[in-house]
């Protein structure tokens, strides 16, 4: 299977390198544009800044040619930014305006929340679908899910906030898989994505 990572800002490469360790060698891909795109079976929104990614996306194509493809099935895994894209409602941002959406995970996001870049911080997340105990989460500058709604299922929490959702093919997650050296969220997404082909 083809994966792709949308590679137009954010961490890109740690997607790329992450997932690299579990296909085979050349099956993980940068997206840049509609062509691209027409190429994966499955495809990583990274982490980054989700306002500099939607405006890139619109500017190549990819906001409308992602959104197509998600309507046929494409799974995607979304992180922190990428959470942002795929969600289907944002809260009212007082720092300006919010980016657009893809409206594919129902679930109402307030960007930032977890505050500022310094408090970055990594906290044992709680997985519903693998084994090993504790899968540890970072977060940075992360979105909170404020509401989950009836099309989406959690699949992650700290404590007992929800802090990963799926919707059928689309998972969004608050925190940064691909920034540790954990491979076991990416393992289950790849797994959920190939039987689901
Ligand atoms: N705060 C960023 C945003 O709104 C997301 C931060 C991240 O991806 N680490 O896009």
């Amino acid at each position: 299977m083809r994966v792709g990572v949308l590679a137009l800002q954010g961490d890109v490469p740690e997607h790329l390198a992450a997932i690299g360790e579990l296909i085979p060698k050349g099956s993980a891909v940068p997206v840049r544009d509609p062509s691209d795109l027409e190429r994966v079976e499955a495809l990583l929104l990274p982490g980054g800044e989700s306002t500099t990614i939607a405006s890139l996306m619109v500017e190549s194509g990819l906001f409308e040619a992602v959104r197509t493809r998600i309507g046929k099935g494409l799974p995607v895994l979304a992180t922190c930014a990428g959470l942002i894209l795929v969600s289907r409602e944002l809260e009212k941002s007082p720092s300006g305006p919010n980016p657009p959406t893809l409206g594919a995970l129902d679930v109402l996001v307030r960007r930032n929340d977890y505050g500022a870049q310094r408090e970055s911080f990594e906290a044992p997340v709680r997985l519903s679908g693998v084994k090993g105990g504790m899968f540890p989460g970072v977060f940075i500058r992360a979105p909170r899910i404020l509401r989950v709604g009836p099309h989406a299922e959690p699949i992650a929490y700290r404590g007992k906030e929800v802090v990963g959702v799926r919707s059928g093919r689309v998972w969004g997650l608050a925190f940064h898989p691909e920034l540790s050296d954990d491979r076991r969220l990416h393992a289950w997404f790849l797994k959920e994505a190939a039987r689901r082909r």
